[in-house]
């Protein structure tokens, strides 16, 4: 049995608690490695090392600190194959789909290649007699990431390359269901010439969270993963003085006008709503057309698309359109709410349960399921299903469309298909969410945007990635100083003095 490691000081370091989690090839069923479970004195000293660090690497500067970016981004190109292997083998993706999560963390990493740019401050001439005021930002100092399963390259990167670009060190908690992409991102960075120490990476359960969120020396902690426990961090950390981002689970709907383009509204509700088994935070949940006519006909558009899915091990090639789920406990609770959804009187029209793939019998594997006639107080509706389940609730109109978005908890990512500019522009101006797709299923904004949802899918200031990321990883410091070659006696300003 293979027995990861933590990744500390640029080495790889084995675990002392002798607390171990499976790493398991969902797509088998078997256990594959073993991660070790931090302490908290491991963190603790992972963090003394990052803090001495980083007084070396804030004071280096900015061009420099991009220089590591550029040879990481050239690092992960030349890796991608490998890494998106590795990924897959742990999360169960498709190939295609762990190259698009390496790809989308790799195009954060590229902006940081213009980091200084981000990080220059702002000056005023002359704000009185012989003054200037200017702003600096400066980073924080020691920085800790607590990431999920779901996108076991991606988040990281999102998280790594702001924080070190603007000059913190970090700790990263990869999710133990998935360690070992983040480690091999370790070594990489450590190649591309990140000193030792400025990125450490603890593998952990709850204690290591716990200790990162008590630790005194960690400034700000950033979180992705589901809403009950980024509350949680939220509040524990921001008790405790630390900058917080945390950002938590979502149901994303999509509306379906009756002028829409019913076929590429079928493709890009099938591709959203099962790709990566379901098993994203931008993935479309909720179907909701509007009108009978426009549902029948949506109906009979999805119904063979749906079937027509193939469900498989990620070693089977290019025609699979989606893998595993990640855990047993995962598949069970997906077939219970698929259970439900039928007992509380929604019209199941395609049944993914009791799929059962040939020679993988003990994978995690789940078949695409689709609900008609869903209404808001059923659990298949109300609960984050994170699973390859897509349910239609049908709408009378536009506005009622609306307002089933705007009361729902969720609000990371909507889409909506129509063919009229000025429906379009009404949804994306009054809808609560923090991301929006105008025929467009799943809006993640390019890496020089920001990402991030509203309500119960986030909590605390500032999003993802792009300018809020440096406004996030640096605090503000602004000095008013005054020099008196420039006032006349008696404290007029003296212009001559400025020729
Ligand atoms: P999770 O909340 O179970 O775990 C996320 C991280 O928190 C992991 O590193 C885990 O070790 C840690 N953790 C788990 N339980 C903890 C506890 N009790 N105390 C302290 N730490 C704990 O999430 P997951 O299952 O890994 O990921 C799926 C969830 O992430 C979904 O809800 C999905 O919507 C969400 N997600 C959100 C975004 C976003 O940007 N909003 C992006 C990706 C995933």
């Amino acid at each position: 049995m293979q027995e990861l490691t933590h990744y500390i000081n640029g080495e790889h370091v084995s675990g002392t608690s002798g607390r171990f989690a499976d790493v398991m090839n969902p797509a088998t069923g078997e256990v594959q490695a073993q991660v070790p479970l931090a302490t908290v004195a491991e963190i603790d000293d992972a963090v003394a090392k990052a803090a001495e660090v980083q007084k070396v690497w804030g004071a280096t500067n900015p061009q420099k600190r991009a220089r590591v970016m550029m040879k990481f981004g050239a690092l992960i190109n030349e890796h991608m194959d490998e890494l998106a292997e590795m990924l897959s083998r742990e999360h169960g993706k498709t190939i295609p789909d762990a190259k698009g999560d390496v790809q989308r963390g790799l195009e954060v990493i590229e902006v940081c290649m213009g980091a200084p740019h981000m990080l220059k401050g702002e000056f005023t001439d002359a704000g009185g007699p012989g003054i200037d005021l200017h702003s600096m930002r400066q980073p924080l100092g020691v920085v800790a990431a607590i990431t999920p399963f779901n996108f076991p390259a991606m988040i990281p990167l999102w998280k790594m390359g702001p924080a070190l670009a603007a000059g913190n060190t970090m700790i990263l908690k990869p999710s133990e269901r998935v360690p070992s992409t983040a480690l091999r991102l370790g070594e990489l960075l450590k190649e591309a010439g990140l000193p030792d120490g400025a990125l450490q990476i603890v593998n952990g359960d709850k204690e290591a969270v716990d200790a990162l969120l008590d630790n005194e020396t960690i400034q700000a902690v950033g979180f992705v993963g589901s809403t009950p426990i980024a509350q949680y961090i939220y509040s524990r950390a921001t008790a405790n003085g630390k900058r917080a981002q945390c950002f938590g689970g979502a149901k994303n709907h999509m509306i379906i006008m009756p002028d829409a383009d019913l076929d590429k509204a079928a493709d890009a509700l099938v591709g959203a709503g099962f790709g990566a088994a379901g098993e994203r935070c931008m993935a479309i949940s909720v179907a909701v057309p509007v009108g009978k006519e426009t549902a029948d006909a949506l109906t009979e558009k999805l119904i063979p698309r749906i079937e027509a899915l193939k469900v498989g091990p990620y070693t089977a090639g290019d025609d699979i359109d989606f893998g595993p789920v990640i855990t047993a406990a995962s598949q069970a609770r997906i077939n219970g709410l698929v259970e439900s959804g039928v007992e509380q009187g929604a019209k199941l029209v395609v049944d993914g349960r009791n799929f059962k793939l040939q020679g993988y019998e003990n994978g995690f594997f789940v078949g695409p399921s689709y609900f008609d006639d869903v209404t808001p107080e059923m659990d298949i509706y109300k609960e984050e299903i994170f699973g390859p389940v897509l349910s239609q609730v049908r709408m009378d109109n536009y506005e009622d469309a609306l307002q089933l978005i705007m009361d729902n908890d969720y609000g990371n990512g909507t889409a909506i298909y129509t063919a009229d500019g000025d429906t379009a522009r009404d949804f994306a101006h009054r809808v609560n969410v923090g991301m929006v797709g105008i025929n467009f299923p799943i809006p993640v904004p390019l890496s020089y945007h920001t990402f991030g949802g509203w309500k119960k899918s986030a909590f605390g200031d500032l999003n993802q990635y792009g300018p809020d990321a440096f406004r996030f990883y640096t605090r503000t410091k602004t000095v008013t100083s005054r020099w008196f070659s420039g006032i006349k006696e008696g404290g007029e300003f003296n212009f001559k003095a400025m020729d």
